[in-house]
């Protein structure tokens, strides 16, 4: 059963919006979408891992994509965690293409690609961090007695896995494989660790304790506030601004019209400047002038709203 669905990431919608809105010619730029092609494929990564989970038995197994926990200032993130009666299974997803190399030495990964090396974190290493992370997790909440697993998966059937030794093996696979070693592991675990009371008081705790990441997306990649585009996108041509005209937004270049084309200027807001807006933002931001206009088009959007009269804030809604 899918506990907690995946989604696309927060940081590629913020990236996805500051490409949107950043000049054609600002510096920078290239590295916004190198960055964002990189999550994409990550993502793809992850999505293609859902083919095979759904081989799992729902009623065994709980299945949670992309939680972020806190073991108080250390934040801890899972993209995929498994939980049965028996044991806990951390999934963690690489979507490396080439030849991958492990050097179990140095704790290090080389990826072999088109004549070019370029080293990674080992994410042997890095699994096992997010095992202990979430054993503490578990402990701090009472769950003292659940086996934690954990393997590496590589999301592409084509990519070469070479290893000097073969302890690799056992934790690291071809998602084609993941089934086999799912089921595989869980026989060595007979002891049953979980109530179904106690699993659904966990699963409580593990959705409520989700934190969403939140990256100052103009901070990240030190991009002044004042060179992002303002003003609304016609959702047809794309182009910029739109008019808003007798109760409709209208596109100059294409003669699209309208009602709700800031529904997307106002969610590129939250995601790249603020969680809030007033009012005035909301006019800088569209191009609207009327403060009655603005105020009738916030309010027929249902957000969350905070504050009073003049210091009204409108908030960004919760996923
Ligand atoms: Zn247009």
């Amino acid at each position: 059963m899918i506990e907690k669905e995946r989604c696309i990431p927060e940081m590629i919608l913020k990236l996805e919006a500051l490409l949107k809105r950043m000049p054609e010619m600002e510096q920078g730029k290239e590295k916004v979408r190198s960055e964002l092609n990189k999550r994409n494929a990550g993502y793809k990564g992850e999505q293609k891992l859902d083919y095979y989970l759904s081989f799992l038995d729902e009623k065994e197994y709980r299945i949670y994509h992309g939680l972020r926990l806190t073991n108080g200032k250390h934040y801890f993130q899972i993209d995929t965690l498994l939980v049965t009666r028996k044991m806990a299974f951390i999934l963690e997803v690489k979507n490396w293409n080439g030849t991958i190399i492990f050097d179990p030495e140095f704790h290090q990964l080389i990826r072999v690609q088109n004549d070019k090396q370029e080293a990674f974190h080992d994410p042997i290493s890095q699994a096992e961090h997010q095992s202990r992370q979430l054993r503490k997790w578990l402990q701090d909440r009472g769950f003292t007695y659940i086996p934690i697993e954990f393997a590496v998966i590589i999301s592409s059937p084509s990519t070469i896995i070479k290893s000097p030794t073969n302890q690799i093996s056992n934790r690291v696979i071809h998602a084609h494989r993941l089934i086999h070693k799912i089921t595989s592991i869980e026989k060595t675990h007979t002891a049953e660790r979980l109530t179904e009371k106690e699993l659904k008081k966990l699963s409580r705790i593990l959705l409520k304790k989700h934190v969403l990441q939140e990256i100052d997306i103009l901070e990240y990649f030190n991009i002044k506030l004042d060179t992002i585009l303002t003003g609304v996108y016609c959702p047809k041509c794309s182009a910029l601004p739109m008019i808003f005209h007798w109760g409709k937004w209208r596109c100059p270049t294409c003669k699209t019209s309208s009602a709700i084309a800031h529904h997307q200027a106002i969610k590129d807001y939250f995601l790249l400047i603020n969680p809030t807006i007033t009012n005035a933002e909301f006019r800088r931001f569209t191009h609207i002038t009327s403060v009655y206009t603005a105020s009738k088009l916030l309010a027929q959007m249902d957000l969350e709203q905070g504050g009073e009269k003049k210091n009204r804030v409108y908030k960004k809604p919760a996923n």
